[in-house]
């Protein structure tokens, strides 16, 4: 019987029927016991057909000792983590779960803005602990504000369609985007440099990829308004943390609210943790039930098709059915 390994550890949780849907076809392992070191993962994946996977890295050499290995599930949006050009090279399929997320993404984006503007983590922090320090909190308004959209895709979309509810200005930066759907939120397509120099709030929604890695750095902060903030809710080394530390510090910039960081979990002492001015979440953007009973389903069924000989709907490298099916013929 074929094998599929749940490396993610919310696979399932809220979808009985995306179980049963993988269950249908193949046998399902999973851990339970926190994230894998290399070789615990090149062990418990050694001889499975499938993998269901989040946060974990799936490298060459992953890939290249799991002989088995047919499919790479990726619970979640971006495939960054999983080499994809090993993959294919290997003929293993991987898929993702695009459109699952966005509306819960875009939910958290416009709740950090809120936060970050309003001091309200700080706030709720020292109320809880019998305080009384109204004046400590006095934030900027967001209402009517400039927001900067970095990637108008899936995400940056609903976040602009949500900010026009604040009567937002809406400024875009994405060179792939079609000049339909930027009118359909009234968002002024413009330069990385105009946006940068414009928005009140600049968020981040690009997927990682090498042109993307290290997009907003020292140059990019001190483009922005000192009295501008930071959302990163796509990928921490999008960012150059190291200089948004300095940015902050310095006051380039008033604030920065971050989901994602260049090493998850972070470690204890990672510099932007000793900022007030910084509002951390530990990559919950997409964390609620709706989003997550889409993702398993949408992961679920698209692992019963290519088990069954059909191509999956969301296929990241779909060359390789065609060599699978060069080989049946
Ligand atoms: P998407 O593919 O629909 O949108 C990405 C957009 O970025 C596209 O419109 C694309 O044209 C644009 N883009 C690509 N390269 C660009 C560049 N160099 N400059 C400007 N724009 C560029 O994807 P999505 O569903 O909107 O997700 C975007 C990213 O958000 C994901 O790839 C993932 O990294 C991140 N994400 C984070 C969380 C979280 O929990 N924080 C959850 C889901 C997704």
């Amino acid at each position: 019987m074929l094998k599929v390994y749940v490396l993610s550890r919310s696979f399932g949780k809220f979808s009985e029927k995306a179980l049963k849907l993988v269950e249908s076809v193949a046998k399902i392992e999973c851990n339970l016991y926190g994230r894998l070191s290399e070789e615990e993962l090149l062990e418990v994946i050694k001889d499975v057909d499938g993998i269901i996977v989040g946060a974990d890295k799936i490298d060459r050499k992953i890939i290249e000792n799991c002989r088995k290995l047919k499919i790479i599930a990726k619970h979640g949006v971006g495939i960054d983590n999983i080499d994809l050009k090993a993959a294919t090279d290997n003929n293993i399929v991987v898929t993702s779960a695009p459109h699952t997320n966005a509306e819960s993404v875009a939910d958290f984006t416009i709740g950090l803005i809120l936060s970050v503007a309003r001091h309200i983590p700080q706030a709720h922090f020292s109320t809880k602990h019998g305080k009384w320090e109204a004046p400590r909190f006095i934030g900027n308004e967001v209402y009517g504000k400039t927001i900067g959209i970095i990637g108008l895709g899936e995400i940056g979309y609903r976040v602009a369609r949500r900010a026009m509810g604040f009567s937002m200005q809406i400024l875009a930066y994405d060179p792939y985007i079609s000049f339909e759907k930027a009118k359909e939120t009234s968002a002024r397509v413009v330069d990385l440099e105009t946006l940068l120099r414009e928005s009140d709030f600049v968020t981040l929604h690009v997927p990682l990829t090498d042109e993307t890695r290290g997009m907003i750095g020292k140059k990019e902060l001190h483009l922005m308004k000192k009295t501008a903030y930071l959302i990163n809710m796509s990928r921490g080394t999008v960012v150059d943390e190291n200089s948004l530390y300095d940015a902050l510090k310095e006051g380039k910039i008033t604030g920065a609210a971050i989901d994602v960081y260049s090493r998850e979990p972070p470690s204890k002492d990672f510099p932007l943790f000793e900022l007030d001015n910084v509002v951390v979440t530990p990559h919950i953007a997409a964390y609620t039930r709706e989003a997550m009973s889409r993702m398993d389903e949408t992961v679920a069924e698209d692992i019963v098709k290519f088990f069954k000989g059909e191509e999956p709907k969301h296929i990241a490298n779909p060359e390789v059915l065609k060599t699978f099916r060069k080989k049946a013929t």
